[in-house]
């Protein structure tokens, strides 16, 4: 069965129209690219729809297309990058690595570099063993998206071999500490409580009460570290981690454990940087990871934050010591109790580098997302629509680099992705492990009988827009597609007939939010101020507020305007910001919905949550 896989991607391409000299066929390593592709496993190339770029053939088909590396390996005669002396690594080659390939590669965790390293270390053979064997067109860098520079902190699906891998891991773990533990001391347990030193690695702290770590080396003054420990509060804890502070636990960041005040945020929230909302249990590990400029929290072995710290980081007055430096380790206590078993501290050299090398961070002095953490406004994107071909641990990534979280759609109705019970199952038990938010978007007007309420109540959420609907002359109509849409009434009734379908939508259908609102006919959007009069905004906002729905304010139509907003704003609508993306490079920093935020002055209390929150 082994050799079967390979020889079926040979007898295919020797099927295919697009036929080649048979040695050339035969040749195993005619389907290596220039760049460290294996084209025998990529779907496009074995079914003839791509050539790949080796002879005459044009440059691969596969999103590649002004490749700089095939005339660069022709010219020099290389018959992949690996035989190039030029550099030490395709890291330095601009060639072989413009932003947008990076960007891919990062985001589906894939490397041609390292094909490329593998070829240069062990020959063509045990790289083509390789990709053969797994299947792989470029080699995987994370089996999940476990990031490798944390060594063993992974993220691990929930599939049965690498749950009994981590119960054995986790098993063998307990037994290194318990004896670690006994052999050495002290490490955890130098702490100070309330002025006095406790030799403990488990304390219980109550309303008013602190801790701060004392260490064996430099009086537990560390820049880099590994921090971890097992919490858990009470119900109305307000509890926090400093890091990189001082004996007064003022400075430095803060992560918090239990709520804070706006009782919205929640454990894991790097306070006013990388808020969270999400909901977190109330006893569960806590890590924490400082590496140069670089902060990494993780519940139970989940990261929940990712910050890149860059050289200019933008913080409001109030929070102007909330900077990376060097200082002391402790918590504090608010409100409630928090029950502490620390499992290990361990300080990390002084110079290690800034940021991981794939990656760069955001520029925050022309970033409004951080203005709006900072005052601890929520930035969620609920409308995001991934790439299916893509995994959603890869969007899980890109919102941890975003630093704001996703509720990822999915197209539920006639014809869309989802269009049972049986598959929004599968869907759910597929990807409920990811920390994102899913959302159910209804599609066409005939979603709300195709499923059951049980089967919307998987979701966090539902959503729906009325862009499809039946027209004046019941013809099928669709708002996005000039060619669906029949205006052969005044363009002002036509605008009744709008407000009306959208009116009774909301009255009818069980939905959280009302997303791409108040768009028109694409005929009709020049004249948008004037078709939305006050008396039709009116009537939206009443359907929203007596339905409960909350509005979207969507970034990828610059709808619904200032004025649509306020009035909801006034009425006690909901807000919900979402993007509703094309592609993954449109999902920018949600801009318009931002703006829109400023401008209105929205606050924490006029947001929409999840009910789950
Ligand atoms: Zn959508």
């Amino acid at each position: 069965m082994e050799n079967g896989s390979s020889k079926q991607i040979i007898d295919k391409t020797m099927t295919n129209e697009h036929q080649r000299p048979e040695k050339q066929m035969l040749d195993y390593e005619q389907f290596i690219s220039y760049c460290g592709f294996y084209c025998g496993a990529c779907p496009t190339y074995t079914s003839g729809k791509c050539e790949g770029c080796r002879g005459d053939s044009p440059n691969c088909a596969v999103g590649y297309k002004k490749c700089l590396v095939k005339p660069c390996c022709v010219e020099n005669g290389f018959f992949t990058c690996a035989d190039c002396s030029k550099y030490a690594s395709t890291k330095e080659c601009k060639k072989y690595n413009p932003a947008s390939i990076r960007f891919g590669e990062w985001i589906s965790s894939t490397s041609r570099r390292k094909g490329i390293e593998m070829i240069r270390e062990k020959g063509l053979t045990e790289f083509l063993a390789l990709m053969t064997d797994k299947k792989w067109v470029t080699i995987k860098t994370k089996d999940t998206f476990v990031n490798k520079k944390l060594g063993e902190k992974l993220y691990v699906k929930h599939g049965t071999s690498s749950k009994n891998l981590m119960t054995k891991a986790n098993l063998f773990m307990l037994f290194i500490a318990v004896i670690f533990m006994a052999a050495c001391a002290g490490n955890p347990n130098k702490w100070k409580i309330d002025g006095k030193n406790v030799n403990s690695s488990t304390f219980e702290l109550r309303a008013g009460q602190s801790a701060i770590y004392q260490g064996n080396i430099n009086g537990g003054n560390f820049k880099n570290f590994s921090f971890k420990a097992h919490v858990s509060h009470s119900e109305e804890a307000k509890a926090s981690l400093l890091i990189h502070s001082d004996v007064t636990l003022t400075k430095g960041y803060s992560i918090f454990i239990g709520k804070p005040t706006d009782d919205r945020r929640r454990s894991g929230s790097l306070a006013s940087v990388r808020n969270l909302y999400r909901p977190s249990p109330s006893s569960f590990d806590l890590e924490v990871n400082v590496e140069g400029k670089r902060i990494v929290v993780m519940i139970d072995s989940v990261m929940v934050v990712d910050y890149l710290e860059p050289a200019a980081p933008f913080r409001a007055a109030a929070n102007s010591e909330q900077l990376l430096s060097s200082g002391l380790i402790g918590f504090r206590v608010a409100d409630g109790t928090l029950k502490v078993v620390i499992t290990d501290i361990t300080p990390l050299a002084d110079h290690l580098p800034d940021y991981p090398d794939d990656r760069e961070p955001v520029d925050e002095q022309n970033d409004a997302v951080i203005r709006l953490q900072q005052r601890d406004f929520p930035v969620i994107d609920y409308h995001v629509h991934w790439n299916r071909t893509l995994a959603l641990e890869a969007a899980f990534e890109k919102s941890l680099a975003d630093g704001f979280e996703y509720g990822i759609a999915v197209g539920c109705g006639i014809g869309f992705q989802l269009q049972n019970d049986e598959q929004v199952k599968e869907y759910i038990t597929t990807n409920r492990h990811i920390p994102v938010l899913l959302a159910m978007q209804g599609e066409g007007r005939e979603w709300v009988n195709i499923f059951t309420k049980e089967t919307r109540e998987m979701f966090d959420y539902v959503f729906t827009d009325v862009l499809t609907f039946q027209d004046h002359k019941g013809r099928r109509t669709k708002l996005g597609l000039n060619e669906e849409v029949y205006i052969d009434i005044p363009e002002d009734e036509y605008m009744d007939v709008i407000l009306d379908r959208t009116v009774k939508a909301l009255h009818e259908e069980p939905v959280d939010i009302f997303v791409n609102p108040t768009l028109l006919a694409s005929a009709m959007m020049e004249d948008y101020d004037k078709f939305w009069t006050d008396e039709r905004i009116a009537q939206l906002v009443k359907a929203l507020k007596d339905n409960n729905i909350a509005l979207e304010i969507n970034a990828r139509y610059k709808i619904p305007n200032a004025r649509i907003i306020s009035a909801g704003k006034a009425a006690g609508v909901k807000f919900a910001l979402g993007t509703n993306n094309r592609n993954i490079q449109q999902l920018d920093r949600l801009e318009y919905s931002l703006q829109m935020v400023e401008e209105c002055g929205l606050t924490i209390d006029d947001m929409w949550f999840p009910k789950k929150q």
